[in-house]
């Protein structure tokens, strides 16, 4: 199925965040048919307020969202979830048990968020099959053990959304995984997301980093709509 316009391919604040995603600067996408707006990964708490910015660009508001994927249970992938309240949210079914799990003793989770998610109606736990609104659920685990990718037809080409799979173009050409809870699985994970590049020609959206093409090479620019909000957030600290 297509169908979507990519409408904003990545954040991930080139003057923020390093190549490993400090910061918590994690990149985002946001998908807009007809019939749908998708977000694929929130960011953080803090990204609520550029959601509503990058959203008015195209004349929508956070509550004519109407779906919500997350990539896996950290905070600062979804952590601005809440912000959305029309939307069904999908996370991976082994992800969020493992998370509820994990929560109280792993620093990239936060307690309230994970258990918000397991007790809210609105989600629904992907199976690693799933196809949801003409997205494709991919596996991907290792950075963390449900962890999921999500490939979906857009007006710039098949795009895979990896999260923190492949977190940065270092990881993406062979690097040492900056964290991940089972080495061998990030190499499997690495391996298919290559291949979905380089066999089927999709783009990459890496977690914390731009877009890449089927090539491997990072696609200047790639925060367009970044250096609008900061400057947009400038004006108007130095108007009031
Ligand atoms: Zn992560």
């Amino acid at each position: 199925m297509s169908g979507y316009r990519l409408a904003l391919p990545a954040i991930g604040a080139p003057a923020m965040s390093s190549t490993h995603g400090s910061l918590g600067w994690s990149s985002a996408a946001l998908l807009i048919s007809d019939a749908r707006v998708v977000i694929i990964d929130t960011g953080g708490p803090g990204y609520r307020a550029m959601w509503d910015v990058w959203l008015a660009a195209d004349g929508l508001t956070r509550f004519d969202v109407s779906l919500v994927l997350a990539t896996h249970s950290h905070w600062d992938h979804i952590g601005a979830v809440d912000w959305f309240p029309h939307a069904r949210i999908g996370i991976g079914a082994d992800e969020l048990a493992w998370a509820q799990g994990a929560a109280p003793a792993d620093p990239y989770l936060a307690p309230e968020l994970v258990s918000a998610l397991a007790r809210s109606p609105r989600v629904d736990r992907l199976e690693n099959t799933d196809e949801v609104e003409g997205i494709q659920v991919v596996p991907t685990p290792g950075h963390t053990p449900g962890h999921l990718s999500f490939a979906v037809d857009t007006d710039r080409g098949r795009i895979l959304v990896v999260g923190d799979a492949v977190k940065n173009g270092d990881e993406l050409s062979g690097g040492a995984f900056a964290m991940t809870m089972d080495a061998p699985a990030s190499e499997s994970s690495r391996q298919t997301i290559r291949a979905a590049a380089l066999d089927d020609g999709m783009s990459l959206l890496l977690g914390h980093d731009g877009l890449y093409s089927s090539r491997l090479e990072r696609v200047v620019p790639p925060t367009p709509r970044v250096s609008t909000f900061a400057s947009s957030a400038i004006v108007g600290e130095t108007a009031s």
